[in-house]
């Protein structure tokens, strides 16, 4: 790797002070797994009440948590290896439109299939198909959980560090190297698009085929163990299943979208992107619907129509943000935008080979209104899909509180990111357009 790549990946890490980096760098990576096997616990067996899990703490302690982590049983690695080769098996063979990612800090363009929502219509159909057919019972899942969690927490541990070494060994592309400290180089990966084979791209079986579409298998098993349990399932856990299928059936519709965006242009195959798809997801993300199983609030029509719309309204202007900054992009600041020529900033900036590029900047539409005012939406739609879990309880909530955190140090991030990228034409995008994502406020 040249000084160059080594520098860009010291800059990227130390967005925040050295200190702070590695503080908040060694909090997560110790912190995250016991958190998801709590987070269960609590929503599955005290009620989803953080005081249940206070006092149980409080009177069992360290030994209390050690008894509660599930043992990754053999039925745990089952389910997860049919799946992971399920989604491995249709994201190799499904057909699929050809799709150029950006190009790469180091000028490569990588390739991709888009068979997102073909993979993702597959799924479900066939997964309700099984439990339709008496073949498969997804309250198999619910009921064991914890044991999945507690496989995928250190499965997917051991997946990274097969990243690290594959990063140090045998990288895919020129877009591979190390910070050389190597807490870093396991935190935050190598490469940024490692593959298996030439097709076999690895970010996108974590980011969206295992991870995303997991969301979505999930939010559909809680269904089917409160039909299973109840009869019935509840206008709150159907509004709230709802709005959390609406929104990743946007995911996969838009999924190539997603490859221009940082996960995948810019953050590479680490524990923190990867480890965060492969069980952070599936974990924190549906932990609205795992609440709700237990807790089937009946809000009625009214509450219930007016919280969809509510939601549906916000992945709408989420989907449209997204769609409005690609669409300028593809046609290089010709699209209209809200029906008017776009203004924007035209900025050049240099690459790690030395090369001088050009990017436009949008500065009207939505993103005119802030630097990132897609994230205002997508964060409230993960509050209507969290309220009709009502307020008897915080953790619930935890989704929409973590959410709000990732995207406000997301934003930041991005803007210490492209203010080094494009030096004097972030500044006069930052003076056009000053609030980075609540206009008016921040
Ligand atoms: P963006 O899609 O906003 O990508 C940011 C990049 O866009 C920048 O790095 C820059 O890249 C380019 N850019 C910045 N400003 C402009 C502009 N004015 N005009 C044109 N291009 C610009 O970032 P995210 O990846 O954060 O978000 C993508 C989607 O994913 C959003 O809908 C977001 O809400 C969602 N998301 C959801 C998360 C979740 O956990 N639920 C987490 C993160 C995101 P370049 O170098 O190309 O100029």
């Amino acid at each position: 790797m040249g000084a160059t790549d080594a520098d860009s990946m010291k800059k990227k890490e130390m967005v925040h002070s050295p200190i702070l980096t590695y503080f908040s760098v060694i909090t997560l990576l110790s912190t995250c797994p016991p958190f998801v096997i709590l987070l269960w616990y609590t929503m599955v067996h005290l009620d989803g009440s953080l005081l249940n899990t206070f006092n149980y703490l409080m009177e069992h302690g360290v030994e209390g948590f050690v008894n509660i982590w599930p043992k990754p049983t053999a039925i745990a690695w089952k389910i997860i290896a049919c799946y992971g080769l399920f989604e491995a098996a249709l994201q190799l063979w499904l057909p699929g439109k050809r799709v150029e990612g950006p190009i790469s800090p180091t000028g490569n363009r990588p390739v991709y299939k888009a068979n997102g929502v073909a993979a993702y219509v597959v799924t479900l159909i066939t997964y309700i198909s099984l439990w339709w057919f008496g073949i498969f019972n997804p309250t198999v899942v619910y009921d064991h959980l914890g044991e999945i969690y507690s496989a995928l927490i250190f499965g997917s541990f051991v997946f990274c560090i097969f990243l690290y070494i594959k990063g140090h060994v045998a990288p895919s592309s020129t877009d591979s190297g190390s910070s050389g400290n190597i807490i870093f180089d396991f935190y935050w990966g190598m490469e940024l698009y490692p593959r298996i084979g030439k097709n076999f791209d690895i970010k996108v079986f974590t980011n969206c085929r295992f991870g995303m579409m997991s969301w979505a298998v999930l939010a559909v098993t809680y269904c089917i163990k409160q039909y299973e349990r109840d009869g019935k399932v509840a206008d709150s856990m159907a509004v709230s299943t709802l709005l959390m299928l609406v929104y990743i059936t946007k995911f996969f519709w838009w999924e190539a979208g997603y490859w221009n965006t940082m996960d995948i242009a810019h953050d590479r195959a680490g524990f923190y992107i990867c480890w965060g798809c492969l069980v952070w997801v599936p974990s924190i993300y549906t932990s609205p619907g795992m609440y709700l199983v237990n807790h089937p609030v009946n809000l009625g029509a009214q509450l219930a129509i007016s919280i969809l719309i509510a939601g549906i309204l916000c992945i709408y202007i989420n989907y449209d943000c997204d769609r409005q900054r690609q669409e300028f992009r593809r046609t290089n600041g010709k699209s209209l935008v809200w029906g008017k020529a776009p203004s924007k900033i035209v900025a050049s900036y240099t690459t790690t080979k030395g090369e001088t590029k050009t990017s436009l900047l949008l500065t009207s539409g939505w993103w005119g209104l802030s630097r990132h005012f897609h994230y205002v939406p997508e964060i409230m739609a993960a509050f209507f899909w969290t309220v009709p879990a009502l307020f008897d309880n915080f953790l619930p909530y935890f989704y929409f509180v973590f959410l709000t955190i990732l995207l406000f140090d997301r934003a930041k991030r991005d803007d210490d990111r492209c203010r080094s990228k494009y030096g004097k034409y972030w500044k006069t995008y930052c003076n056009k357009v000053p609030y980075r994502i609540i206009p008016g406020i921040y």
